[in-house]
């Protein structure tokens, strides 16, 4: 599930492309994954072959694809990008297998999404370097085994959950993203707004930060969105003052901890709908009128994150402190 829920436009995503740091040691935050992926890449440069397979996950926007082509520009390969939703037949994937160069790095979007004949033959292609293609049908059918150019598979994720085990199995090296804290997204911020040319004051920084949802992608776009109220309202001004940041966002329905509508709408339910709950997933994602993979990759990690709602083996349940963040009183009696 990609993160949907603003419209993007070609502008937006090339301005997006421009702010990805090139390298590991531009790439904010995620001391742990970087520490690791640093030293897997520098053991196949000393032996110089592919580096081991990579599976990211995490919810979106939190670096997966920038990792990615960071993996491939630290190792000097050339990189393939894919994703599971365009790989809907194992010929899809014999395709883009076959056309690889020695030692590239492809990487699969998504990676949950592939089909499932797709998924096995990609069991075999990471294993030892090869594919079986399957020519003719019925009992005339045979497979002709085509050898393959060795590469780096880097697989990302938003719901790890979903991959089969013998395809987690067989990445050498798997990361799971966590959201960022508001002091990480203060530097990605930064650097973003030189790139900008907004003058922005440490005390706006802070406010767009604490109000990122955990997420570089969710800060660099609040921070466009502040870039634009300052064109529009500053005058021959580039700098954002804190009020100009709270107009920004208020507009944009971001609220102060920066839930958007579709995060409270699902609190909103959550609460006033099922009296706190429990409910289940789909229940709730039919009354937001969602999808709930979204619900479940995008809304509610952050939610369980910042403790506004509970996982239970009979649904999920909002706390105390969601009451309190959208101002009602909790019912008497309720579950929670
Ligand atoms: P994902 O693939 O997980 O959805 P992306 O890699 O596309 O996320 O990142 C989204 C945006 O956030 C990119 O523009 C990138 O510049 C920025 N970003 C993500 N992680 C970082 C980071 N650790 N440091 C700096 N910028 C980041």
């Amino acid at each position: 599930a990609r993160d949907q829920r603003l419209p993007e436009d070609e502008g937006e995503l090339a301005v997006e492309g421009a702010l990805r740091p090139g390298s590991l040691a531009e790439f904010v935050g995620q001391m742990k994954v970087r520490g690791q992926l640093q030293l897997l890449l520098d053991a196949a440069r000393i032996q110089q072959r592919p580096a081991d397979h990579i599976l990211l996950s995490g919810p979106p926007g939190l670096g997966k694809t920038t990792l990615a082509m960071i993996v491939a520009h630290e190792s000097e390969r050339p990189l393939r990008m894919s994703s599971g939703p365009a790989i809907q037949h194992a010929g899809d994937l014999a395709a883009l297998l076959s056309s690889l160069v020695p030692g590239e790095v492809l990487f699969i979007d998504e990676i949950h999404r592939m089909a499932r004949s797709a998924e096995e033959m990609l069991y075999l292609a990471m294993e030892d370097f090869r594919v079986d293609i399957m020519v003719g049908k019925g009992a005339g059918a045979t497979s002709i085994p085509l050898d393959l150019a060795p590469f780096t598979l880097v697989g990302a994720t938003t719901r790890s959950g979903m991959l089969p085990n013998p395809l987690r199995d067989r990445f050498g090296f798997t990361a799971h993203l966590e959201y960022y804290e508001p002091i990480e997204l203060e530097q990605v911020i930064a650097r973003s707004a030189v790139m900008l040319d907004v003058d922005l004051p440490a005390a706006s920084r802070a406010e767009i930060a604490r109000r990122s949802r955990g997420t570089p992608r969710i800060a660099n776009r609040l921070l466009r969105r502040v870039r634009d109220y300052v064109v529009v309202h500053g005058g021959s001004s580039t700098q954002a003052t804190t009020a100009d940041v709270s107009a920004a966002l208020d507009l944009y329905d971001v609220d102060d901890l920066g839930l958007d509508r579709l995060d409270r709408a699902v609190l909103d339910a959550l609460v006033r709908r099922f009296r706190g709950g429990p409910v289940g997933l789909n229940t709730l994602a039919v009354t937001v009128g969602e999808e709930a993979d979204t619900i479940e990759s995008v809304v509610e990690p952050y939610l369980v994150r910042i403790g506004f709602m509970g996982r239970t083996p009979r649904g999920r349940v909002a706390t105390p402190e969601a009451y309190a963040h959208l101002g009602i009183p909790r019912h008497d009696g309720a579950l929670t």
